[in-house]
């Protein structure tokens, strides 16, 4: 398979360069140059397959030419041999029209694990092959750190540093970064503000001279391995409620769009996905463009469904290439329209096939906190501030007019103050967690400052 830019204007890729590389030369995003489909044969043959043998079939053409079968088969198996629920993505009944699709048995208990996991091994594994190494480093205000930690965790040729904003993480994310025992992993509190911490990793890729130094890479939610990856759990959920002639409809709690665009993507490939629900929070830049064609970008603002607290969502450039027929100059030209306006204007025409494609839906703090509680007191569900909003959706949107499966993102553990707030009760970590408090924690404290950064980063690289 290769890859194509949704500017238009690089050359194509194969699977190794896309994965390895970020944003396009021209600044767009890599995007498969088909959609390699999936039968009705093929979609009855997996109702009682394994999440494994799903996701193999499923990925099997976009790393067809890079990676041989038996390696990818093994990587897949490995990863999510790791996953604590047999079903790895299991599905449960809440109504008569609503499943509910656990995506956080994964080490770090968020759906970030279902992509970044195999994400991971298939780096060291196009690393090695190339006699490459790589520097991963990042900022994190909580969750994605830990996703993106336990990701490279013991990869022989990754070394990664993350820097969280000291005292403002919760105590269960900062120690799932920071009790991670492998020797390429390296975590700084600093003394600033999450926005310091993106300032600094940007000042670092800024850096041309340092970043080919340490060979500075990212694994941030552009990377169409993470994409592709989450594309299987959209198969699984197919395999289990629907048939070619009996579509489902789905409902994703969406900040960067990386999710939803997955979900896009299985439909592509010819799985009976009906609507899908960009389902956000306050931030609901999404929300108002799909209601009612107004993406104007405003300051984002904090909430109880922090992971999703995100004004421009990146991936969404990857669907409008696609909804405006491929056209990379047009994109070109809208997406730097909005960089400089901060207004997205769309063709005639492209609007309404983005409101058929989606339908949106948002939940401020009130109604996350009384939709928890409703849903508890329903179903006894005990719901994160995340999937809370896709159950919300999943429930009260009259646009779905199929069985709904709502993505779970988070486990109810990882957010409890907000839990505690909705129900009264503070939600417990997984037993395979629950000595999380007693593990030692390692990392340094450190100044914002890019000079003792960059030191600290050269000094801590394993080669
Ligand atoms: C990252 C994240 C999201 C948002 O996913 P996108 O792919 O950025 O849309 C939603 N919920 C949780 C818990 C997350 O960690």
């Amino acid at each position: 398979m290769k890859y194509v830019s949704t500017r238009g204007q690089a050359p194509a890729l194969g699977f190794e360069d896309t994965l390895l590389g970020g944003l396009a030369p021209d600044g767009g995003l890599y995007f498969p140059e088909s959609w390699p489909q999936i039968s009705a044969e093929q979609l009855a043959s997996w109702r009682t397959a394994s999440y494994a043998d799903i996701a193999k079939q499923v990925m099997a053409p976009f790393v067809a030419g890079a990676i041989d079968t038996a390696t990818f088969e093994a990587m897949v198996d490995e990863t999510y041999a790791s996953f604590t629920h047999k079903a790895v993505a299991p599905l449960k009944q809440l109504d008569e029209k609503v499943w509910f699709m656990e995506l956080f048995h994964g080490p770090t208990l968020a759906f970030k694990d279902y992509a970044l996991q195999l994400v991971g091994r298939m780096f060291d594994h196009v690393l090695a092959k190339r006699g490459q190494r790589l520097t991963v480093v990042g900022a994190t205000s909580g969750d994605t750190g830990s996703a993106a930690i336990a990701a490279c965790a013991g990869l022989e040729n990754v070394d990664i540093t993350i820097l969280f904003p000291k005292g403002r993480v919760s105590p269960v994310q900062q120690r799932q970064m920071t009790t991670v025992d492998a020797d390429n992993v390296r975590c700084i509190a600093l003394e600033g503000t999450f926005d310091d911490c993106q300032d600094r990793v940007k000042d670092m890729f800024n850096d041309a001279a340092f970043r080919a130094e340490v060979g500075l890479g990212a694994v941030n939610s552009i990377n169409w391995g993470r994409v592709m990856a989450q594309i299987v759990y959209y198969a699984v959920a197919a395999a289990r409620l629907a048939a070619a002639d009996r579509p489902i409809d789905i409902s994703v709690p969406t900040g960067n769009y990386g999710n939803v665009l997955a979900g896009y993507c299985a439909k592509r490939m010819g799985l009976p996905i009906a609507r899908l629900g960009v389902a956000t929070n306050r931030n609901d830049i999404l929300t108002r463009f799909l209601e009612q064609a107004d993406m104007s970008i405003r300051p984002v603002e904090t909430s109880l469904a922090p992971s999703m607290d995100i004004q421009i969502s990146s991936n969404f450039e990857r669907y409008l290439f696609e909804v405006m027929d491929r056209d990379g100059a047009a994109v070109d030209q809208v997406m730097r329209e909005f960089r400089s306006s901060g207004k997205l204007t769309l063709a005639q025409g492209v609007w309404e096939l983005c409101h058929g494609d989606f339908s949106a839906y948002r939940l401020d703090d009130v109604g996350i906190l009384s939709e928890i509680k409703r849903v508890m007191l329903e179903t006894g569900e005990v719901l994160d501030p995340h999937s809370i909003v896709s159950v919300s959706q999943a429930q009260n949107d009259a646009r779905f007019e199929n069985p709904v499966v709502a993505m779970g993102t988070a486990h109810p553990a990882k957010f409890p103050d907000a839990v505690q707030k909705a129900v009264g009760l503070r939600p417990g970590l997984p037993a395979h967690m629950s000595e999380l408090f007693e593990r030692p924690e390692r990392y340094d404290v450190m100044a914002n400052d890019l000079n003792a950064l960059q030191d600290f980063v050269r000094a801590n690289r394993r080669a």
